[in-house]
């Protein structure tokens, strides 16, 4: 099953998409904004992303240019914006093709059949999955964790955890938005739990825990990785 990732947070728009993909047979995730774009692209390993520029917490350029550093996955970009310079923009950071809003889904739909097709020709290499730094190597697609040679073991919250934070690479990802993420919205005062699988991930992937060269903190704000 070919899976699209719809990054749009139009919720109208995002039903008319996922029904008309799901009635040609492709497999559907929605996200409503960059960060869960971004997770969940590590996460499901789209075939083919469909991606808003116009998003509520990123620029969609700079969804393309995080999804870059690690996916080669076709990018198809939904455009309400005129300004040619925004799709040269979109297109320079990465992005395959782009559709300016409002779009017939027939035009979408083929041109997303042309975005699969085109590297349905062209084999994805496991480096596209992967995030390289010189202490560990993390596999996003086989969701595993190599340092000095060795599987390190993760629980799958120190997992999602660190998902989260190599696929935002160099950006800060707040206290408020991994603990929503990752124990729910209910949760999202909760630093100690933080704090805790922070400590446990910096003991499993640092070489000094304390002084962290990968995971940074960022007192009183949240956590960023450093590649
Ligand atoms: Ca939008």
């Amino acid at each position: 099953m070919t899976r699209v990732l719809v990054v749009e947070d139009d919720p109208q728009l995002v039903r008319a998409l996922v029904i008309n993909m799901q009635a040609r047979r492709y497999g559907v995730d929605a996200a409503p904004d960059g960060a869960t774009a971004l997770r969940l692209a590590a996460a499901r390993q789209p075939d083919v992303v469909v991606l808003d520029l116009g998003l509520p917490d990123m620029d969609g350029v700079d969804v393309i240019k995080a999804l870059r550093g690690w996916a080669r996955v076709p990018i198809l970009v939904l455009s309400a914006r005129r300004a040619s310079d925004e799709k040269v923009a979109a297109l320079d950071a990465g992005a395959d093709d782009y559709i300016t809003k409002p779009f017939s889904m027939d035009e979408l739909l083929a041109r997303l059949r042309a975005a699969v097709r085109r590297t349905q020709a062209v084999p994805i290499e496991p480096e596209m999955t992967r995030v390289t730094t010189d202490e560990f190597t993390i596999d996003l697609a086989a969701k595993k964790v190599h340092r000095a040679g060795r599987d390190v073991r993760l629980t799958p919250t120190e997992w999602h955890l660190l998902e989260i934070l190599v696929t935002n690479p160099g950006r800060l990802i707040t206290q408020k938005q991994l603990l929503q993420e990752v124990w729910g919205a209910s949760q999202s005062n909760k630093t100690n739990y933080l704090r805790v699988y922070m400590a446990q991930l910096r003991r499993k992937l640092e070489a000094d825990p304390s002084h962290p060269r990968y995971l940074i903190t960022e007192p009183g704000m949240g956590y960023r990785f450093e590649g």
